[in-house]
């Protein structure tokens, strides 16, 4: 056997144990008795030690040396390009560090969620400071002398920089500020009001998956209580939620989570338990679930058709038409929580989290002060005032859990999705015919045949590249954005 054969025949194995790790976590947060939490810990770091010792394997280097200019297929030199990206990460940092921000973020998360619901954020401080200084260790190990908090960004969106993000939601940030000034001194559209009965919702929330084309016969979907989506190949599932008075919550998680589960299972199965045998980046996997959602979900046409399903499923609910029920999809609010904004002020809020956790890293900032640059920063871009703290800084668990150069991916996954549906639509062009009535396989056709089949092939933004023709940029988001917002509130 060839090095080239023993080291893909082993990283197989670490992928297929790698997948039952996150059907555990799966289970964990959709099906397993509460009083397992316990028994479920050991045997998670159980599967996590053996995924820890497989990925730190010293044979794995003699592998890649003894591979080194071996005859090899573009799919095999991207699939040792990954490992050998992730091998050498690991070599990077301490077991002790490693070890260390695994127990400390663990514990964090505990304190971040007792903090939130006293809306104390000095409570959580000590942890926050411990978390950043791991972080900044950890960062400084892996940037071998360069920007730390590049080098954390790396993690999740491999070779993208914080001076490219910066240059990127610059140009965003005014014309993003602008325009919400400018809707929000229209009067505010009306939203739904009727009996969103809970089988109904989740009846529909199945319909719409199957109509994006989510397979399922390789997928399910269940209730958690954040939606989100787990696994690849032939076993790709997705949760939701439902509110009985906000069917929106539900159903639109559900097209996001289809999104992300309908990449995954796109993917070319020759690349199955292989690095190439998932989403490429954390950018490029939300620009599908967010062009499944905002793009096509929330465009006139889809909407229209989806007034008629929601009045079949519920009867009145409170916009007597189709054009009425598309300002309700699309209500701009006054409001302070990140998942629950809509398309135009979302990216606003990311970016301030991307100055801050950026400033902390670097330690430009103090974790102590953080509560009031965020509440300064969140009335110079959204005008008013953030009255406590769970509406603030402590809404989001990332920081606890150790996420630090995660949050901008949200809005690379926006840039791209920007990019792509404008391809997209000069593709096929009469796609809002075939929204209109409910058929969304021309645009999912497009982007299984353009993204999501490559799986791991390309590197992120050449993926969008190779789709778009041109090197990805904000002007397609923020053009579809002002074109799209300025009609709606007639401005
Ligand atoms: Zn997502």
């Amino acid at each position: 056997m060839s090095a080239l054969t023993d080291l893909l025949e082993f990283q197989k194995e670490t992928e297929a144990l790698a997948a039952i790790a996150g059907r555990l976590e799966w289970d964990q947060e959709t099906m397993m008795p509460p009083g397992a939490a316990e028994q479920r810990g050991e045997e998670q770091a159980a599967i996590q030690g053996i995924l820890h010792a497989r990925r730190t394997d010293p044979r794995i280097a003699d592998w890649l040396s003894a591979a080194d200019g071996t005859e090899m297929s573009a799919p095999q030199a991207a699939m040792l390009r990954h490992i050998r990206r992730d091998y050498d990460k690991t070599q990077k940092v301490p077991a002790k560090l490693a070890a260390e921000i695994a127990r400390v973020t663990s514990v964090a998360q505990g304190t971040w969620a007792a903090a939130r619901a006293a809306d104390d954020f000095q409570a959580f401080l000590p942890s926050l400071e411990r978390v950043v200084a791991l972080r900044q260790e950890e960062g400084q190990a892996l940037a071998d002398g360069g920007d730390p908090y590049d080098a954390l960004l790396d993690n999740y969106e491999a070779e993208m920089t914080a001076a490219r993000l910066d240059a990127m939601f610059g140009e965003m940030r005014p014309r993003l500020t602008a325009l919400r000034e400018r809707v929000l001194e229209k009067p505010e559209p009306k939203g739904l009001t009727g009996t969103f009965r809970d089988d109904k919702q989740m009846e529909l929330a199945r319909a719409l998956a199957a109509t994006f084309g989510y397979d399922f016969n390789r997928g399910r979907l269940d209730r958690s209580v954040h939606p989100f989506s787990s696994g690849g190949g032939s076993d790709a599932r997705i949760t939701t939620r439902t509110s009985p008075d906000d069917p929106f919550n539900c159903l639109y998680s559900t097209i996001h989570e289809v999104g992300h589960a309908c990449y995954e299972q796109g993917i070319d199965p020759e690349y199955l338990f292989t690095p190439l045998g998932q989403g490429v980046s954390m950018g490029v996997h939300e620009s599908q679930s967010r062009i499944y959602e905002n793009q096509i979900g929330r465009s006139r046409a889809f909407t229209g058709w989806l007034f008629d399903q929601m009045t079949a499923a519920f009867g009145d609910i409170g916009v007597a038409d189709a054009e009425g029920f598309y300002h309700a999809v699309n209500r701009v609010q006054k409001a302070f929580i990140r998942t629950e904004s809509d398309e135009l002020q979302y990216n606003l809020h990311i970016m301030l989290r991307f100055d801050l956790e950026r400033a902390m890293v670097s330690g430009d900032l103090k974790p102590a002060d953080l509560e009031a640059a965020w509440n300064d920063r969140f009335k110079a871009d959204f005008g008013y005032d953030v009255p406590r703290a769970s509406l603030g800084c402590l809404q989001d668990v990332h920081w606890s859990v150790g996420l630090f150069g995660y949050f901008p991916t949200y809005s690379l996954g926006n840039v791209y999705a920007g990019c792509l549906n404008a391809a997209m639509r000069k593709a096929v062009p009469d796609l809002d015919a075939h929204l209109a009535k409910g058929d969304t396989a021309p645009a999912t056709t497009w982007l299984h045949d353009n993204v999501q089949r490559h799986g791991g092939l390309y590197r992120p933004a050449e993926v969008i590249e190779k789709a778009c023709g041109t090197a990805p940029t904000a002007a397609p988001l923020l053009d579809y954005i002002e074109a799209k917002f300025t009609e709606l509130y007639d401005l």
